[in-house]
């Protein structure tokens, strides 16, 4: 049976836009904020409840919006901001006019408004895509956008949408994204009634302070490069500042906060072989193009871009942050002068107090292995029970070079080695009943920031099951009163940081599973030897036949390999004998 062909309402339209210009509450608060922006707003609050979809309010003081003119901004494809048809020049957030349509079309959406010099306000509702009559109201000079029961219009969308914390996190990053993009602009988040910032209008240093972290943003290091017109400007991290994910790093171009993957790669390139796998750089740069080297017109949320000259901007980031790496460390960040090669015999073993005691070591293994390490070098009938050969040598503090009785050489990278075995005894913990814990004589205080807090605070019952007892401690702060016995005496804030960033549940919605999982994963990694520490004979080889009496020690928990064998066969071929 066919219809006839009909033109869509414009309720339709709207709908079927508001899925793709405001695909979830972050969206929509992020359109807000834009039009904020682009109306010359000094001053902007974002209130949300409920994660945005309940309600969420934007309030400025920019240049405001006539009465007369209340129903054009509502109205699909009707903007001030291109003045004639050309989309090249685009100097404002915005430019498409499908925002305040969209989300009219999705919710309950009220603007009240009053212009500078304006003696009143006036306002408008449109619910649904219903839209009411213009009203005067009551209001400041500025703009204030009302947005209820998002998505209740379009049930297909809502069902789509997270759990109200997830979805108040990535609304609230929304937000500290755009308050990164506008240092000069004074900005205050509210979210279920917590103030997760209030920020003072300032320069990019006090920006990034804020919202970095004072600690953070003071070991960042001024950045700035120019190449074709293009300019690259802002901070970034030195080789040893990093974390668990990419939450740090921020990038605006053309005063647009993006998330865009060329930035990103050319960061991760540039600090690939001075950070560990895994982890990432922390850097907030700002890229400022001619407008005809840029289109932002590719989505219509606006946050990829396509530049002109992809590879000329790689360079500009990559070059840039490649000088910043190379300047010489200071003093306070330089490492210990060490040999780069030693032989055995190798130093005496440290204190018992900071060395590895291989009874500890002996200790990771499970129960059936739990025995002595065996005699160095391992005689030739253990060969089977051996297959990682006795500890020779230990290369650049990091790498065990051991022989196996088969003659082959086998090199163990210790830090892998290390995760996997603590990682290894962790689960095995966990599935006999739960993580043995360790209060801590003095309960420890943990700064960081209101969201992590409150991340880390929704997530205590499922910590308490991985051994870390911590509380709430006022907006932005955890208390921790024990942590893992098996991690003997972590650093707590680190520990706390990374475990916030890996449980944010905006980058990947998970499982409780797959969540403690990763969280198993992020402990291991604070209770390991680093690459860089020397090590006894002894610890060598009680790491060796751990490794041995451990199931997966082959890899560690990122899926690299954490030793190496070199057979006979393989070197002779090696040396083309
Ligand atoms: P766009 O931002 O792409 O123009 P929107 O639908 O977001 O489209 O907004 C439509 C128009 O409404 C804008 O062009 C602007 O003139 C006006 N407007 C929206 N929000 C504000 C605000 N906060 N202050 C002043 N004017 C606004
Ligand atoms: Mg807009």
């Amino acid at each position: 049976m066919r219809s006839t062909i009909r033109a869509l309402s414009p309720t339709t339209i709207n709908r079927i836009a508001a899925g793709e210009v405001i695909e979830r509450p972050a969206a929509a608060v992020k359109e807000l904020v834009e039009n904020a922006l682009d109306a010359g707003a000094r001053r902007i609050e974002v209130i949300l409840a409920g994660g945005g979809i309940d309600r969420m309010e934007v309030i400025d003081d920019g240049h405001g919006i006539p009465a007369a003119e209340l129903p054009l901004a509502i109205e699909r494809h009707a903007t001030s901001k291109l003045t004639d048809d050309s989309l090249v020049e685009i100097a404002t957030l915005g430019f498409r006019g499908e925002a305040l349509p969209s989300i009219g079309a999705a919710a309950r959406l009220t603007l009240i408004s009053r212009p500078a010099g304006q003696a009143a306000a006036a306002s408008i509702t449109v619910a649904g895509g219903a839209v009411g009559p213009v009203r005067p109201a009551a209001g400041a000079a500025g703009t204030r956008a009302i947005v209820e029961d998002l998505f209740y219009a379009t049930p297909a969308r809502r069902k789509f949408l997270r759990t109200p914390r997830a979805e108040a996190e990535a609304a609230e990053r929304a937000v500290w994204r755009l308050a990164m993009a506008a240092p000069r602009v004074a900005f205050r988040l509210v979210s279920d009634e917590r103030v997760i910032f209030d920020l003072p209008g300032g320069d990019e240093a006090a920006r990034l302070s804020a919202l970095f972290g004072r600690e953070t943003a003071a070991s960042m290091l001024p950045l700035d490069a120019a190449r074709d017109g293009a300019v690259l400007a802002g901070f970034a991290g030195p080789a040893g500042l990093s974390r668990a994910t990419t939450v740090l790093q921020s990038f605006v171009v053309n005063g647009r906060p993006v998330q865009d993957p060329l930035l990103r790669l050319a960061v991760r390139l540039a600090y690939r072989d001075v950070i560990a796998a895994g982890r990432h750089p922390v850097v907030a740069l700002t890229l400022t193009l001619p407008a005809e080297a840029l289109d932002v017109n590719v989505h219509p949320a606006k946050t990829e871009l396509r530049f002109a000259d992809g590879n000329g901007v790689r360079s500009l980031v990559m070059g840039a942050l490649a000088r910043m790496l190379e300047r010489p460390i200071t003093l306070a960040q330089a490492p210990p002068v060490r040999p780069a090669f030693s032989l055995s015999p190798a130093p005496a073993p440290r204190p018992a107090a900071r060395g590895f005691a291989e009874a500890e070591l002996a200790l990771l293994a499970p129960p059936s292995a739990r025995q002595l390490p065996a005699p160095v070098p391992p005689p030739a009938e253990d060969e089977a029970a051996h297959p990682l050969g006795a500890p020779v040598a230990q290369i650049l503090d990091t790498y065990i070079l051991a022989v196996a009785a088969d003659g082959a050489l086998v090199i163990i990278d210790q830090h892998a080695a290390h995760e996997r075995l603590t990682e290894e005894r962790l689960r095995a913990e966990f599935a006999a009943g739960g993580i043995a814990s360790q209060p801590l004589l003095v309960p420890v205080v943990v700064d960081l920031d209101v969201t992590a807090a409150r991340r880390l605070a929704g997530q205590a019952e499922m910590l308490a099951r991985l051994g870390l007892q911590i509380e709430p401690f006022g907006a932005g702060a955890i208390l921790v009163r024990a942590l893992p016995a098996a991690l003997r005496q972590p650093d707590a804030a680190g520990l706390l940081r990374d475990l916030a960033d890996e449980l944010a549940e905006d980058a990947t919605p998970r499982a409780l599973e797959a969540r403690l999982d990763a969280a198993l994963a992020r402990l291991a990694c604070h209770r390991s030897i680093r690459a860089g520490r020397r090590l006894a004979p002894a610890e060598m080889d009680a790491l060796l036949r751990a490794m041995e009496a451990t199931p997966r020690a082959a890899t560690c928990s990122h899926g690299r390999p954490t030793y190496l064998r070199l057979t006979r066969a393989s070197l002779e071929s090696m040396f083309g004998r």
